[in-house]
């Protein structure tokens, strides 16, 4: 059973301190290269598809949340207040009280819509530590969010666009969703009470839904309170689901923060807020990808993506020649050295790195490598040159 806390030590991706506290995880070299890896593929998919990317404080004062909702709605799940030179301060709960902000910091025409706004941004969950454990549940995270400020008639096609990019993401992580969840209001306290709002946000999705045939079960109780949204299911090896993207219509916050552009007509008109996460969190992505994948990563997110095997110490001069050349290439590479044990314990204790590089007598003369994949199969040697551009190849996403 892949256990994403054991192999995550295991793998040295990702540990965590007292002193620092639990659901407060940090990442080792090897996780935060996953994690860049990542990173830099979900930035270049949403700049390729009409993204421009932001940066905000993660913190706000105490009436921006009052403005969203989030504070009677929310507040249980957010740190208490900081006070500081007599204003109280919050860490935030979400990043979109501030890209509403940023819509609203500049005129806007019907001209600029839609305008597509991301970030990877942190925001903070003060969840009891009792349910805190690993990468799955924490008190820091790290969210790929983006907000999409549209006109009310291009909602259901940017939902569309939005599923179009999670699965183009999915596919490219190698996730397979569970499910497709229409998750919508519930009773009590805990919602946005305006029924015609919520009627007409949950219309929008279940159009995006219809048009493109796929099945999805529907839930009440599981909306945000601002309004109802496509989640996308995965389940772990454990058998437990969680939510790793979503798609969210919100017709509340653009109306809390007085958002409008001037239309055709040249009236002001009101837009909707189509909140996504291709991949969620990167703690829970990392999580499940750790699960999923037990470690052994596609190449282009694997923490260390060629290993070169000198045979003997007399090939290790030409075995960190090869590390350099490929480093240089993009790639991450390494070099486990014959101190590190026999040629079959190192291609053992390397057995989850994509590309191994062997370097023999014969190989380090005429300036070749034989690779081995992870699969156990093994190529003929041949030119560095050769090799090399054969690993950079596939040592990158699609998009
Ligand atoms: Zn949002």
């Amino acid at each position: 059973m892949n256990d994403h806390r054991r192999l995550g030590r295991e793998l040295d991706l990702f540990d965590t301190h007292p002193l620092i506290g639990s659901g407060l995880p940090f990442w080792l070299p090897a996780g935060a290269a996953v994690r860049r890896a990542l990173e830099d593929f979900v930035h270049e998919l949403e700049r390729r598809n009409g993204y421009q990317h932001v940066n905000s404080p993660v913190l706000g004062k105490r009436e921006l949340y009052e403005r969203s909702g989030h504070w009677s709605h929310y507040s249980d799940d957010m740190f208490p207040p900081m006070e500081v030179g007599g204003e109280q301060f919050v860490l935030r709960p979400s990043l979109c009280p501030h890209h509403a902000l940023m819509f609203a910091a500049r005129p806007r025409s019907h001209r600029d819509l839609p305008l597509r706004l991301a970030e990877l941004g942190g925001m903070y969950r003060g969840e009891l530590s009792g349910v805190l454990g690993g990468l799955s549940r924490v008190r820091a995270i790290q969210l790929n969010d983006g907000h999409v400020f549209c006109p009310p008639d291009s909602a259901a096609a940017e939902v569309s666009a939005a599923l179009d990019l999670i699965e183009a993401a999915h596919g490219q992580l190698g996730v397979v969703p569970a499910r497709y969840r229409l998750s919508l209001r519930g009773d009590g306290a805990k919602y946005v009470d305006d029924p015609a709002m919520w009627s007409s946000a949950e219309a929008i999705l279940r159009e995006a839904l219809n048009a493109r045939g796929r099945a999805f079960d529907e839930e009440r109780g599981e909306g945000s309170f601002y309004g109802p949204k496509i989640d996308i299911q995965v389940v772990d090896p454990q058998g437990r689901e969680s939510t790793l993207s979503t798609v969210q219509v919100d017709l509340f916050q653009p109306g809390r923060f007085d958002l409008s552009y001037v239309g055709p007509d040249q009236a002001a008109h009101r837009p909707v807020m189509v909140h996504r996460s291709l991949v969620g969190s990167l703690e829970r992505l990392m999580a499940h990808l750790v699960e999923i994948h037990g470690g052994a990563f596609p190449a282009w997110f694997a923490p260390v993506q060629a290993v070169v095997l000198p045979v003997t110490d007399a090939e290790v001069p030409a075995a960190e020649e090869l590390v350099r050349r490929s480093v240089a290439a993009g790639l991450r590479a390494s070099m486990a050295a014959p101190d590190q044990g026999t040629l079959g314990a190192r291609v053992r204790s390397n057995r989850l790195v994509p590309y191994q590089l062997v370097v023999g007598p014969a190989e380090a003369g005429l300036g070749e490598a034989a690779l081995r994949l992870r699969d156990g199969s093994r190529h003929e040697a041949r030119p560095i040159a050769q090799v090399l551009a054969w690993m950079a190849a596939r040592a990158s996403p699609a998009f």
